[in-house]
């Protein structure tokens, strides 16, 4: 396999043309990985690789991939364990928001928000784990949302989703910790991404108001979750699983 005729460990980041997924995937780069984007725009994911590479000595590529998808998930694993290595780290960022009465959210929307941000997630898992067997090392870091910690109006069906991330995370550390690999989920709160300023045009959310009721003074950057996933799945966070890393600047405590 390539990774070990390298020795580069090969990290899957979902949603990874964007944001905080953006963020960790030029982080995880420059900490020397190997790094496949999945996203639903599959030319931005190959752009954004074809950036990291320039930028870093280390091997990157892009993939159309929607999580909801294990079909199309498989193939891209496939594609990626040929060009980069068989991945043993894994971060399921994609996500998906909504701003919908409870009353209003039809059985549809209800089933998109679950399918991407919770289902994907199991998919992602479910094909990437195999590797991290057969290597008897892994990472899995999911991020799943401050609201699970606070809950958010007009936000039952993501909060909903979010929650089943923590739960999941939990459940699949302690399945997989005496397989060397740790499954750990990170909550973001306000970090100024494309989905938080969308969230603000639309007038779910006040920038300047949530800046002042944050404790650290300030809206969180893509690059301070990068951190801590950095972290997360580096060897030395090996006895960190089943564990949730908060990055919300004290909003949630
Ligand atoms: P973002 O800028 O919108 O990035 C999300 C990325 O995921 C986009 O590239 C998006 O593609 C992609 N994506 C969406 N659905 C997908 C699917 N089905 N398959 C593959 N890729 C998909 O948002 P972000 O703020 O960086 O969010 C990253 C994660 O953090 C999400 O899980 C989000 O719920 C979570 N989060 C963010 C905050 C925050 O304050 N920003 C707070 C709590 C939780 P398109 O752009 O093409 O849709």
């Amino acid at each position: 396999m390539a990774e070990a005729r390298s020795g580069v460990r090969v990290a899957v980041v979902t949603g990874g043309a964007s944001g905080i997924g953006l963020a960790i995937s030029r982080r995880l780069a420059a900490d020397g990985m190997a790094v496949a984007i999945f996203d639903l725009d599959g030319e931005s994911a190959a752009a954004r690789a074809r950036e990291i590479e320039a930028q870093s000595a280390g091997r990157a590529a892009g993939f159309a991939v929607d999580v909801t998808d294990r079909a199309a998930i498989d193939h891209a694993l496939g594609e990626v364990r040929a060009g980069l290595g068989a991945p043993t780290v894994l971060v399921n960022n994609a996500g998906l928001s909504g701003f919908d009465r409870f009353l209003d959210i039809s059985i549809e929307l209800w089933n998109r928000l679950i399918a991407v941000n919770l289902t994907g997630t199991f998919h992602c898992c479910q094909a990437v784990v195999p590797a991290m067997i057969d290597a008897g090392w892994g990472r899995i870091v999911n991020i799943s949302s401050s609201s699970t910690h606070s809950g958010t109006p007009r936000m039952t069906h993501y909060v909903a989703a979010k929650s089943g991330v923590v739960g999941f995370t939990k459940a699949l550390a302690l399945e997989l910790a005496p397989q060397g690999i740790t499954v750990n989920t990170i909550p973001p709160g306000f970090i100024d991404t494309p989905m938080l300023r969308a969230a603000s045009q639309e007038g779910y959310l006040d920038i300047e108001r949530s800046v002042a009721t944050t404790p650290v003074g300030r809206a969180g950057r893509p690059e301070d979750i990068a951190a801590a996933c950095a972290f997360l799945v580096s060897e030395e966070a090996g006895y960190i699983t089943g564990q949730i890393i908060g990055v919300n600047g004290g909003r949630n405590t």
